[in-house]
């Protein structure tokens, strides 16, 4: 760009022109890279230029932003608010060019600037990685489906500095680093001082040897900051709220201590405030049980119910109206302590009776349970209640009298259940059950897939399921297509579109009408080349970004998720030992080459786990290293997986594998993501992987394996040694590993894992269920060899993945659990 449209620009500035039409874009992006950077637009960075455009597009929302909220104040619809401690959002310039409709102008105006490159631009965005996994990635999928159906809603979350860390491999082993994503300004978030809470605090915290202690007494507030960032339902006609709470220290913090000298010490003070949003814990699926995740916890609670109040109050006169204006969503325990704080507000603060405030909660409240791991079940410390927020720890008291005198009039004298139903561990240590309170404490129980609903209502919490038969229900997960399929593969949606039309953009169901074309020759060949070009896409990111080089010719098989035992990454990487000891046997047998992906962080505790990451990548090593296995099967640990990782590898990915141990796994949504881009799934009957064949019929998935009820009825005779010593091809396989075969330079670091498959009993049945495995692949390999065959499965599957829109999943919560209605923006 010139210096004169530069002084054209800064010509309008003067004369006031940030004027807002839709012609102005270009003006509004030249603008801010001048005067938000202060630099020539030609000569501006990647990362300026991303600025620039994000908050060119803010521009472009913030009317209809404002407008959203506005109509919601006049209209006074029930809203949704939706609770979560994680939100993995992932990138959001592409998502919300997209959903705002601006493609072409953003192509046109933007990629015009000779000095842009797009892509570079596009990378140089952080991940917004404020979650795990799949629970924070479903409050992502959400809060956008709740915008595109344009449904009043607001998702409440913490705005951590330090999302999920950074994964490097080094020497095959994973090491964490902090993941500093604000480290420059976030063009999309806007903060709202005005709006600021006060939380009270019962303690005070210090620093003991590096730990934060809570100390009691010195009765302290913390300020809960609002961070507000867009939500853009496809269309851009509703523009909802994500709001992120950062924590602060008051101004007036321990100014007493200001005068009195100790100036350090009310520093400190503030340090240690801030310290409550400052990291999300990296733990999946097990408890983090520190102090200040308790804080964290209440602390989101707290400053949401506030605001949740305050907004309720604006156009509310009768605390009476709160259920049929206020539905809350509590993802997992969490948020549970809302329970005990919406009592709190409604005792202490609207000053009603017990009995109508425990109607009001209940009513208002529903909670959705995500795992059936006995060791994720949230249980905290009476202890910390009494340190932190002593008024709740009352309130949960008295609610449990009054359930106990409940189950006991139910169940008389029958003392063992009302042990378990409790809502108070009393063995080794008090600690409150926080499953058991939300689902006292609310109107609604959800699994998130059938199978988990199921096991949770006869197994995890069947005392509960029997008392209140009607609150328990199940929401089958879904994920955003926008993002997933729409933004992810342009290629295939493109093809799509021209196909049938795009209604299936927000209406997933429509994809059905492709299964016709299953015998269109010309489709089959446009299908594949969509595969082939997203593979080679990958393979060249891959390669620029890692260095390692893969074959798009070879099936691109992938395995991404977090690590756990449970989902078996070990069963996954045993089978291709065993593949590669049957290449050293016989090289002379069939095998279709293959690259076997795998990407996902271990919780930095999770010792098995990582070991697990190391032994993928030993194993890696190995087979490229020798002959008879190089250019036949190949195995990829992608680092770092993340949601733009995600979006890479999916839309490449051939083989999608969903092989946790059946009954473990209570939804997935990777799964989900890889049937509509076109991946065939080989997996277990676990979780919506059941419903996935059901809707494309089995004879279109690779199931395989034990089944929840084989695996529960099995655990008392099951015997992984028998495997080991019966099956020759498990314990070549095992041997290998044991004999260091893969660990040459550090002998017996493997070890760990031969305890926990032979001698620990294996758990997670990976023995069990690796012939079948092998034999399903071989199938896989098989059809793969008969290209037509294989793409008329594809096509079924992506035809029939519909109802794994989480467009579905949020019209049912709205219409079984929320009872609330769109409420569109004129
Ligand atoms: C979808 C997704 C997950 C969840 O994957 P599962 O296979 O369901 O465990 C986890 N992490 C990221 C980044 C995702 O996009």
């Amino acid at each position: 760009m010139s210096k004169t449209v530069d002084q054209q620009i800064l010509q309008q500035y003067e004369c006031g022109a940030a004027r807002f039409s839709d012609k102005t874009g270009h003006e509004h992006y030249q603008r801010h890279l001048l005067f938000d950077h202060v630099v020539w637009p030609d000569e501006a960075s990647q990362r300026e230029r991303f600025e620039a455009v994000a908050r060119s597009l803010r521009d472009l929302l913030a009317q209809r932003w404002l407008l959203t909220d506005q109509t919601y104040d006049r209209e006074n619809p029930k809203r949704v608010y939706y609770l979560s401690m994680e939100f993995l959002i992932g990138r959001a310039l592409t998502n919300n060019i997209v959903n705002l409709g601006v493609e072409p102008y953003v192509r046109e105006e933007l990629q015009s600037d000779p000095h842009q490159d797009w892509k570079e631009v596009v990378e140089t965005e952080p991940d917004a990685g404020l979650g795990n996994g799949g629970l924070g990635r479903l409050a992502a999928c959400f809060i956008e489906s709740l915008a595109t159906l344009q449904i009043p809603a607001v998702g409440y979350g913490l705005r951590y500095e330090y999302g999920i860390f950074r994964q490097a491999i080094e020497n095959g082993y994973q090491m964490e680093q902090p993941d500093h994503w604000l480290a420059q300004p976030d063009p999309w978030e806007v903060t709202h001082p005005r709006q600021t809470v006060q939380i009270p605090i019962a303690c005070r915290f210090e620093l003991q040897d590096g730990m934060l202690r809570a100390v009691p007494g010195h009765a302290t507030h913390l300020l809960g900051v609002p961070y507000d960032r867009p939500v853009v339902g496809y269309g851009g006609q509703t523009i909802n709220t994500l709001r992120l709470w950062g924590a602060a220290s008051p101004d007036h913090f321990n100014f007493g201590e200001f005068s009195s000298g100790d100036f350090v010490g009310a520093i400190v003070d503030r340090v240690l405030a801030e310290t409550v949003t400052r990291v999300l814990y990296p733990d999946d699926s097990t408890q983090a049980g520190q102090a200040l995740r308790f804080v964290q916890e209440y602390f989101m609670v707290c400053c949401s119910l506030a605001d949740i109040v305050a907004r309720f109050r604006r156009t509310n006169d009768d605390w009476r109206l709160l259920p049929d204006k206020v539905a809350i969503q509590l993802n997992d325990t969490h948020p549970a302590m809302a329970v005990a704080e919406l009592m709190r507000l409604l005792l202490d603060e609207a000053k009603l009776g017990w009995d109508e405030a425990w109607d009001l909660t209940v009513g208002t409240l529903a909670y959705t349970n995500h795992t059936l791991l006995p060791e994720a079940l949230e249980k905290w410390p009476v202890q910390f209640f009494e340190l932190v927020c002593p008024r709740l720890l009352e309130i949960v008291y008295e609610i449990n009298r009054r359930f106990m005198t409940d189950v006991q009039q139910r169940y008389p004298g029958d003392h063992p259940r009302a042990s378990r139903m409790s809502l108070i561990e009393e063995s080794g240590g008090r600690q409150i059950r926080m499953a058991n309170l939300a689902i006292v404490g609310s109107h609604s129980t959800n699994g998130v897939a059938q199978i988990h609903s199921d096991l949770l209502r006869t197994r995890v919490v069947a005392d509960f399921a029997e008392m209140f038969p009607e609150r328990f229900n199940n929401k089958t997960n879904g994920v955003t297509p926008r993002r997933w399929l729409l933004a992810a593969n342009r290629d295939l949606a493109g093809l799509i579109s021209e196909s049938i039309g795009d209604t299936w953009i927000t209406d997933l169901g429509e994809l059905r009408r492709l299964l016709p074309l299953t015998d269109d020759e010309s489709f089959r060949s446009r299908f594949r080349q969509t595969k082939r070009a997203a593979k080679e896409r990958f393979a060249d990111w891959l390669k620029s970004t890692t260095g390692q080089i893969v074959d798009p010719d070879t099936i691109f098989d992938s395995q991404i998720k977090r690590i756990h035992e449970y989902k078996r990454q070990l069963l996954n990487i045993l089978h291709v030992i065993v593949l590669y000891d049957r290449l050293r046997t016989d090289p002379s047998i069939t095998l279709p080459p293959r690259t076997f992906f795998f990407a996902g962080k271990a919780a930095p505790a999770y010792r098995l786990a990582k070991l697990i990451i190391k032994l993928i990548n030993n194993v890696g090593r190995v087979i490229d290293e020798d002959p008879v296995s190089r250019g036949r099967i190949k195995v990829v640990f992608v680092p770092n997986y993340n949601v733009s990782v995600a979006e890479r590898l999916i839309p490449a990915t051939d083989v999608s594998e969903q092989i946790s141990t059946a009954g473990y796994e209570a939804s997935g949504t990777g799964n989900m993501k890889f049937m509509m881009n076109g991946a065939l799934t080989i997996g277990t009957r676990d979780g919506a992987t059941i419903e996935m064949a059901e809707e494309a019929g089995e004879e279109h998935f690779f199931l395989f394996g034990l089944n929840a009820e084989q695996v529960a009825s099995s655990r008392r005779w099951y015997s992984p040694r028998w495997h080991y010593e019966n099956e020759p091809e498990t314990r070549a396989a095992l041997d290998l590993i044991f004999n260091d075969y893969f660990s040459r330079d550090e002998p017996g670091i493997f070890n760990p894992i031969r305890e926990s498959l032979l001698d620990h009993g294996d758990y997670f049945m990976h023995l069990a269920d690796l012939t079948s495995y092998a034999d399903t692949q071989q199938k896989l390999g098989t059809l793969y060899a008969d290209s037509d065959a294989w793409v008329r499965k594809a096509v079924v599957n992506v035809a029939c993945a519909g109802k794994f829109s989480s467009d579905r999943t949020i019209a049912e919560y709205a219409a079984e659990i929320w009872n609330a209605l769109p409420c569109p923006i004129r």
